[in-house]
């Protein structure tokens, strides 16, 4: 990516961020994102799953839904995404069923991730055609709002929790601690195996005492 491309790409994803600033002083989670086809802005998008009261209100869906109501579900094939956070399992099937052309995203979602945080969902064998993630762009301020926003949510908590955790990390570790799962070294893999089996044996107990 050259410095003319990089600054493309770093403009739209302010927009995405931008997005996720007003998801922030609405109280939702900040994810934010925008669709471009032909250079231009088609729909724009933030998370709205406490307002609605509906888990599937993420942004890209929020996006999608005024995007369909003007054009075609195949102006998709043309458009690019930026998103602030990396999509999730749900968005990345979803945006792959409808064949987005190509996703850039700012942070990666260790819990969630559809695009290679956790699943590899835009390019596992599938029937429908797979599509290139770009991660990375803007990484560190997309982290800071999902930071401030549980700051944000522990600070109205009815019983606050202790200090400590209201406390406004601002370090953010290097890459390759928050590299995608599915790039785990197999040593790692099997370490986080063996935890998941006590876990498992632990919650077993549980259930039969
Ligand atoms: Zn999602």
């Amino acid at each position: 990516m050259d410095d003319e491309e990089r600054k493309v790409h770093e403009g739209f994803m302010r927009e995405a961020i931008k997005m996720a600033e007003l998801a922030l002083v609405s109280d939702e989670t900040p994810v934010g994102c925008v669709f471009v086809h032909d250079g231009v802005i088609i729909g724009r998008g933030m998370n709205e799953t406490n307002r609605t009261l509906n888990g599937t209100r993420h942004a890209e869906f929020v996006a999608l839904a005024g995007i369909l109501s003007k054009h075609p579900i195949s102006i998709l094939k043309e458009t690019d995404l930026y998103v602030t956070v990396e999509p999730c399992v749900m968005c990345a099937s979803m945006l792959r069923q409808y064949g987005i052309r190509k996703v850039y995203f700012g942070c990666w979602n260790e819990r969630f991730g559809g695009t290679g945080g956790v699943l590899n969902i835009h390019s596992d064998p599938s029937v429908d055609k797979p599509y290139p993630v770009h991660g990375g762009i803007f990484r560190e301020e997309a982290i800071l709002l999902l930071r401030k926003f549980y700051v944000q949510e522990n600070e109205k908590a009815p019983e606050p929790k202790q200090k400590r955790t209201r406390e406004l990390k601002t370090e953010i570790n290097p890459m390759d601690v928050h590299a995608p799962k599915s790039m785990k070294s197999e040593a790692e893999k099997a370490k986080m195996k063996a935890e998941k089996v006590q876990v498992n044996g632990t919650a077993n107990r549980t259930v039969t005492t």
